[in-house]
């Protein structure tokens, strides 16, 4: 690999173990493994791999072309993809055995399309919106939606093996629309059963509903950011409360150690102004790679968490593109080459993806999967 001066390092062995802290939590729920977006920054192949190491029987994408990235790695696990638009490549996708989501008429009608050009059964998870108002047919147009694909199946066309929802309250457990949910989704099955579907997987649990709410385990459950080691609900508890392990640490050499006065004002806007004399380091990743700008400092409010040398130090002024400064303290005595991290498991004092989705007002989800494709990611 050509030199570059940051990288991730992710811990394959983290994933494994926290898949198999999650089928624990599922207990006889099989684990369907979220790998989208790249398996939220982590790498998408390396990651699946690991996940079905651990446990996984499932992996599920949102793309249909990152279920195709998983096939043509070799992957053969089962693979469900959900989010497509007309026109998606589905003859592939059922030519590659991957399990389809349908939420709408114009979707079944399509993947049919594919199943009869590549004369394979296609399989179909139906989705059903039980009421996080995003994607899913709506409850009152379900019947219709599933008499279609059944008369399909008796066809051969296709096989409806999963119906499926999603919860928009899961990361607040005693939510009330979580319970309103789970029953409009008990309706759900009831009439799809009752219409003669022979449902293999019914499935309603991201990452917080397995760690928090055995109610929602149903047949399968679909963790994603717990399987990188993140906590889904951060207020209730930390990775180590779940069993979980993140799986990523971001890190980087210094580009260029120097001694500056005080007053010296520090990057654009001159955000931040030295005040006393001090040493500087030029940190080469910016928001480029995903560091966001919302964590940037200012001379009240030290930026982004950093570790350096062993102390916990914060991003001075603003995030650039491709750097950040950090203020090492008068006499500090790094130089250029030696390592700083933005984040990891935080064993060792270091700041997390949590920190650093506080400092920046957002989510932890949003640190890992928006970290650049420039960084090359390595895997221990
Ligand atoms: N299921 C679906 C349909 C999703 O879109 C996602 C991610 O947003 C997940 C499961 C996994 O969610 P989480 O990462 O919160 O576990």
């Amino acid at each position: 690999m050509s030199h570059y001066p940051a990288r991730a390092v992710v811990d394959l062995a983290a994933i494994r173990a926290n898949v198999a802290a999650l089928a624990d939590h599922a207990r006889a729920a099989a684990v369907l493994a979220v790998v989208k977006a790249d398996a939220y920054g982590h790498g998408l192949v390396p990651s699946a791999r690991a996940a079905l190491a651990g446990g996984a029987t499932w992996l599920g994408t949102a793309q249909v072309s990152e279920a195709l990235a998983l096939r043509a790695a070799g992957i053969e696990a089962p693979v469900l993809a959900w989010l497509y638009a007309p026109g998606a490549p589905l003859a592939e996708a059922v030519g590659a055995g991957v399990d389809l989501s349908v939420a709408a008429p114009w979707a079944l009608e399509e993947v049919l399309a594919g199943a009869r050009a590549t004369g394979r059964t296609a399989r179909v998870h139906v989705k059903v919106d039980t009421g996080l108002g995003r994607n899913g047919v709506m409850p009152g147009e379900l019947g219709a939606l599933v008499d279609a694909a059944l008369r399909a199946e008796a066809e051969g066309v296709c096989r409806v093996v999963g119906l499926w929802s999603h919860l928009a309250w899961a990361d607040a457990p005693d939510h009330p629309t979580v319970r309103r949910q789970a029953e409009v989704f008990a309706d759900a099955v009831r009439l799809v059963e009752g219409m003669g579907a022979r449902l293999e997987v019914r499935h309603l649990a991201n990452s917080a509903a397995t760690l928090t709410d055995p109610s929602v385990h149903l047949d399968l459950v679909r963790p994603g950011l717990a399987v990188y080691g993140l906590s889904p609900v951060p207020q209730l508890g930390g990775p180590e409360d779940y069993g979980l392990v993140p799986a990523m640490r971001v890190e980087a050499e210094l580009a260029l150690v120097k001694e500056v006065d005080v007053g010296q004002g520090v990057s654009y806007a001159h955000a931040y102004t030295t005040t006393e004399r001090t040493v500087l380091g030029v940190v080469p990743l910016g928001y480029g790679d995903g560091v966001p700008r919302h964590a940037s400092g200012d001379d009240t409010v030290p930026g982004g968490p950093l570790q350096v040398g062993g102390r916990r130090l914060g991003v001075a002024g603003r995030v650039c593109m491709d750097q950040v400064v950090v203020d090492l303290g008068p006499g500090a005595t790094e130089t250029a080459g030696d390592t700083v991290v933005l984040f990891g498991p935080g064993r060792d004092g270091e700041p997390t993806a949590e920190d650093w989705a506080r400092a920046a007002g957002t989510i932890s989800y949003e640190i890992v999967t928006r970290l650049g494709a420039r960084v090359p990611r390595t895997y221990v």
